[in-house]
Order: structure tokens, then C-alpha cells, then sequence
């Protein structure tokens, strides 16, 4: 029986897309072979990375292919943490960097390491209840870029637009709320996200990248943290995680089908709405974010009487409500409620909230 899944990343994918997985992992597209014995240079895998590049670039409204290069590539988005500032940055010109959770934090400490991170804004002394708002920061001139996150999975705050920074290029993590909505991507230079929260499994990270923005890049780096090499390589310099790509693919496949960033858009702000409402209804659970930061994605709250926690969450697990532990830094609960999950689990998810509350309220 599927249970309802909460977690973070890997997190719950489309039911349906894990059915066709089922059904075409021994032999797949009628090629006589599985998936997982292609050849990364085969016919059969290019048809497929360049369909789920196409749904890609369709979903993310960047589809002119010469402004626009589209990277797949592995060690998550922790590498990119690292391969951005290699590419881009230097002690002269650093990457500057709003500090709106650890992600954002362990980015900045990888620019450190070669020399060429700055800080640009911090919310670290709240304890990461918010991002930003206008005017708290800018983009000095001097700066080889402006990084952001664009919505913090831990602490359960997103930005709900993206910054201007006028001509400084903007850099953005979106592991976990890439597709979630539209976006005016165009206002980026750079965009990365692992697949493993909000596009499909584990071992792919996507990147989009600016060719304007990639002819400033850094020369003389190793070949696979060259972003140049994969472009130059169309985006095949070495064996793919070809796997990974083909379910990212059918679960864009499974995104156009429900109607794209718009329907996505509208279902996660249903499930979103009905959990924070549950969260302010009483005062019985405090949301942790600050209201107008608040994220869609990943929802964090605790019970008022925090000594209640485990019980809830204990309850929940045997409710078959799992994932709902908050991350050890941050304690409470969190909800992650990607694309994929189903509006269902949030009504149970509320039904124990409100069963729970009337035991102990
Ligand atoms: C999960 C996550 C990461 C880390 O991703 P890995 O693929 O494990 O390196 C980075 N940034 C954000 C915003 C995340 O949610």
C-alpha cells in the first residue's frame, strides 16, 4: 500500500510515473533492451535526453537554444555549490551571497574556499525565519554574480519573486521548488537544481545556463567542472546517469499532462493554503516561517507545548503520514509538499492535526 510520503528529497514521485517504470524497465520504447542497459551514445538515449531537455526548456519558458545551454549532470547540487564560483568567480570579483538557510550557506563556504565569496545579507540571527525583503541588500557592481536560494527545504521559507539585480548576473538554487510555479526565469543567469525534490530521482542535477554569462567564465579548469566542456560536448562529455534522465523525463511528461507550472502552481498553493490555515486556526501549532516569507514547498510549524512533538509524530507514522520530522538543525515538523504529492495526504495530514489538537488542546 503507498504510504503518504512527507520527505524532503528523495521525495514522493507521480504514481503513474513509477507504474510506466514498472512496465518499461526490462524492455524499454520496444528497443528489446532495458533502460538501464542503453548505451549513453545510442539513439534510443538521445531521443530521450533531448525530449526531456525539450519538456524542460518548454516548462521553464527558456527554450531559445542559443541563449540558453542545458546541462544534466551529477554530484547534485552541492558540486554546483562548488563548480559556480570555479567557473565565475575570483578574489577580485567575487560571488556575493543572501545567506536564507544551510544551503545558501554551504554555497558561500565553497566561494570561500577559492577566495571568492561574499556575504551580501544574512538571516542566520532570526533563525532563518525569512528571506529578504527589497532594499534590505543590493548587488554591488563588483560582484561576478549574485547567488540565491530560491526557496530554503529546511527552514520553509521561498522567495516569491525573484530579486533584480540589475547588471550583475543572478545565480539560483531551486532543488526544491524547480516547476513548482511559474517563474521569470529570464532574469537568470544560472539555475540549478537536483532532480530528487521536485523532478524525479536522485543522481542528476540539472543546470541551465546563459551562453553571455558563459563567455566571462574562469579558463584552465579540469575537464568535467568545465562547464564549457559539457556545452562544447553538446551536453554528453561522459556517461550520463541516464536512468535518473529517463524518469526525470516521464515525471515532465506526467507535469505537461496535469497542465503544466500553471496547474502545478494552483494545486500546490490548494494544498498549501489548507495545511498553513490548519496551522493558524487555533494557535494550537505556530507556523515557523514568517508569514509573508513563507514557502509552498516545505512547510515548517511547531506544536505550542513543543514537548508534544514526538507524540504527534508518532501518531502521523502510524497514520502512514511519513517525513514529517523537521531536519535535525531545525526541530518541529516539516511538510514537503512537492509537485508529486497528492492533495489527499495533506486532508490526512490535517485530519490527525485536528484529532491530535482535540486530545491535547
Ligand atoms: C537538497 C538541496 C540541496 C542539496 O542537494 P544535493 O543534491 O544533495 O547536493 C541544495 N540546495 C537545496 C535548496 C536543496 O533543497
Amino acid at each position: 500500500m503507498r504510504i503518504h510520503n512527507f520527505n524532503a528529497g528523495p521525495a514522493v514521485l507521480p504514481l503513474e510515473v513509477l507504474q510506466e517504470a514498472q512496465r518499461e524497465i526490462a524492455e524499454t520504447a520496444g528497443s528489446g533492451m532495458s533502460i538501464l542497459e542503453w548505451s549513453h551514445r545510442s539513439k534510443e538515449y538521445d531521443a530521450v535526453r533531448f525530449a526531456a531537455e525539450a519538456d524542460l526548456r518548454e516548462l521553464m519558458g527558456l527554450q531559445d537554444k542559443d541563449a540558453w545551454k542545458v546541462l544534466f549532470l551529477q554530484g547534485g547540487a552541492s558540486l554546483q555549490f562548488a563548480q559556480i564560483p570555479m567557473n565565475f568567480a575570483t578574489t577580485q570579483k567575487p560571488g556575493g551571497y543572501v545567506i536564507t538557510g544551510a544551503w545558501s550557506e554551504k554555497a558561500l563556504k565553497e566561494a570561500e574556499v577559492l577566495k571568492a565569496g561574499r556575504s551580501l545579507w544574512s538571516a542566520k540571527a532570526s533563525g532563518f525565519v525569512r528571506v529578504p525583503r527589497a532594499g534590505e541588500w543590493s548587488a554591488a557592481p563588483d560582484l561576478s554574480y549574485v547567488h540565491i536560494t530560491t526557496n530554503n527545504t529546511i527552514y520553509g521559507t521561498q522567495w516569491s519573486s525573484l530579486p533584480d539585480c540589475g547588471a550583475v548576473p543572478l545565480v539560483a538554487d531551486m532543488s526544491s521548488d524547480i516547476l513548482s510555479g511559474p517563474r521569470d526565469h529570464s532574469k537568470c543567469s544560472l539555475i540549478y537544481a537536483g532532480a530528487q525534490k521536485n523532478l524525479g530521482p536522485s543522481g542528476v542535477t540539472v543546470v541551465f545556463l546563459r551562453s553571455d554569462f558563459l563567455e566571462h567564465a574562469n579558463k584552465g579548469l579540469n575537464a568535467m567542472l568545465d562547464y564549457s566542456v559539457h556545452v562544447k560536448a553538446d551536453g554528453i562529455y561522459n556517461t550520463h546517469p541516464t536512468f535518473a534522465v529517463w524518469l526525470m523525463g516521464r515525471v515532465l511528461a506526467w507535469i505537461k499532462r496535469q497542465g503544466g507550472v500553471s496547474a502545478m502552481q494552483a494545486a500546490n498553493a490548494r494544498k498549501a493554503a489548507l495545511l498553513y490555515a490548519e496551522i493558524d486556526r487555533t494557535g494550537f501549532w505556530r507556523g515557523s516561517a514568517e508569514a509573508a516569507s513563507r514557502s509552498l514547498m516545505n512547510i515548517t510549524f511547531r506544536a505550542r507545548d513543543q514537548a508534544l512533538e514526538a507524540a504527534f509524530l508518532s501518531g502521523a507514522n502510524e497514520r502512514k503520514l511519513i517525513g514529517l520530522e523537521g531536519h535535525r538543525s531545525a526541530g518541529g515538523m516539516r511538510a514537503s509538499l512537492y509537485n508529486a504529492l497528492p492533495h489527499a495526504a495533506v486532508e490526512t495530514l490535517v485530519a490527525w492535526m485536528r484529532e491530535f489538537e482535540a486530545r491535547h488542546g
